[in-house]
């Protein structure tokens, strides 16, 4: 068995499927699930296996579909800027047919070589870009999906309103392929971003940077792209990782990444550039001590070089294996305390450890790295990250999903109504359990025991 189709980036050890279907065509999706329907045979789906909640990893004996086949961008409307394309696709694929043709998608993250749109859906996934333009729910304007009896639902809206009844993508954004395989989608795309303009800062308290991020909101508005804060001891290793010096001294405690775009926006300082905005306001943040220091990219390349420190979490995770990577949610009001809290907590029971924050603060989303840490400590770092969230207001998963790894966390942020709710949902859409079973949340009458849903991290 071809290894690709066995873990995804979560570390979770799976079972063996029994079969392993590479589809080319929405029929072909739907003759697939109607023959396990028939047979009572659970599904694995599969994007481009990325995912870092095990989601996508298979259970013994399941029949894994995986969708890279299927990755055709069928049609660019160039007027309005709407992308039909197959649920394969990369999003790297997507982007650039988006730039070929005058157009942008605005979703972006890391894993964008590799991972899928139809995955990005299935996921919600966030991003890079959500300050500006929101997660991959704002980015669907319509979805094609083939449900667990094989019904195919066609609901390829090209418009951005629509309201005539229930709205069938929200049934499949965000959960999971536990109602339905999405096979297509079609997609919003932006006029191109201006110019970009990138800072780096360094500040000796966290609870300086939601201050800084509510001052750039308010004078470079819709100009303000990303927002992208690391602690000094992720800077400090992703900078010997990556063989690159940081931006600013590297002793600093926390630094942020920022990039702002274009002028062109009507929210941003009169006649200003987005360059000149940020500027202005680092300068201004700099003078009122909220930050200790910032540094201008230069150059395309440096600005780069900055990306390059913040994407190298995959050499981290590497580095720190087995590792925990955590991605939690909260207001900003609760950040600083949540992560004093936490790493205390954290160093006191796994002191050997590296413990690691860095996150994209404008989505409230705070992500976690620690490691390495055997089975035991991956427990523990998961019981201390999300006790500390309850009473914050908080989630457990602000962008990867609940996927197998953590289904025991979901009451944490999820009431029992919202709970019940789900499972009426996946009783009615797919009463035998046979769609991407155990992940969310166990099936009442049968616990998902054919994958052990331990992390334990490749990488
Ligand atoms: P998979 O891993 O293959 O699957 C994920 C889940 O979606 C599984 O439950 C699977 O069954 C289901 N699924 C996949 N395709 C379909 C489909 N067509 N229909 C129905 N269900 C489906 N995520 C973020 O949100 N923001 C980030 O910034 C981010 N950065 C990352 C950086 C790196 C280096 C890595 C490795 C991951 C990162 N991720 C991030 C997580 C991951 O990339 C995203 O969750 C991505 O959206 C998953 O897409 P995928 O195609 O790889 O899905």
């Amino acid at each position: 068995m071809d290894p690709r189709f066995l873990n995804d980036w979560s570390g979770v050890a799976g079972g063996t499927p029994s079969e392993v279907h590479r589809p080319a065509s929405t029929e072909e999706v739907a003759t697939i699930v109607r023959r396990c329907q028939s047979q009572n045979q659970r599904i694995t789906v599969q994007g481009g296996m990325t995912g870092l909640a095990g989601g996508a990893v298979p259970g013994d004996g399941d029949v894994v579909i995986n969708l890279e086949r299927m990755n055709r961008i069928e049609d660019i409307d160039e007027l309005e800027g709407v992308m039909l394309v197959e649920a394969g696709a990369t999003l790297q694929q997507v982007q650039e047919a988006a730039a070929q043709r005058g157009w942008m998608f605005a979703l972006d993250l890391g894993a964008r070589g590799s991972c899928q749109v139809g995955g990005n859906a299935a996921t919600n996934a966030g991003g890079i870009r959500v300050i500006r333009y929101g997660t991959m729910r704002d980015a669907v304007l319509g979805v094609e999906a083939v449900l667990a009896d094989g019904t195919v639902v066609s609901s390829l809206s090209r418009l951005v309103k629509n309201s005539t009844g229930f709205d069938p993508r929200f049934l499949f954004i965000g959960t999971e392929g536990t109602l339905g395989i999405i096979t297509r989608l079609t997609l919003r795309l932006h006029p191109p971003m201006g110019e970009l303009s990138a800072a780096w800062v360094s500040a000796s308290r966290f609870e300086a940077l939601p201050e800084l991020l509510r001052t750039l909101k308010a004078r470079l508005g819709a100009s303000l792209c990303a927002f992208e804060f690391m602690s000094g001891a992720f800077v400090r290793l992703a900078s010997r990782l990556c063989d690159q010096e940081a931006p600013l001294n590297a002793s600093a405690d926390w630094h942020v990444l920022i990039e702002a775009a274009g002028a062109s926006g009507a929210s941003a300082e009169s006649g200003a550039s987005a360059e000149d905005a940020l500027q202005a306001a680092l300068a201004d943040a700099l003078d009122a001590g909220v930050i200790d220091d910032c540094a201008l990219a230069s150059s395309i390349a440096h600005r780069h070089a900055f990306w390059r420190l913040r994407e190298s979490i995959p050499e981290v995770l590497t580095h720190l294996k087995p590792a925990a990577a955590l991605d939690i949610g909260m207001p900003w009001s609760q950040t600083a305390g949540y992560m004093q809290e936490v790493e205390a907590a954290l160093k006191q029971a796994r002191p050997d450890a590296q413990h690691l924050f860095l996150g994209h603060l404008g989505d409230n989303n705070v992500h976690l790295i620690s490691g390495p840490v055997d089975a035991q400590g991956l427990h523990e770092v998961d019981d201390i990250a999300y006790r500390a969230l309850q009473g914050r207001h908080g989630t457990i998963s602000a962008e990867h999903g609940v996927g197998r790894l953590k289904k025991p966390y979901l009451h944490m942020t999820r009431s029992p109504g919202e709970i019940g709710l789900m499972r009426r949902l996946k009783q009615a859409m797919d009463p035998a359990h046979l769609l991407n079973p155990g992940r969310i949340f166990d099936d009442d009458k049968n616990g998902d025991t054919r994958c052990n849903a331990e992390p334990h991290s490749p990488h």
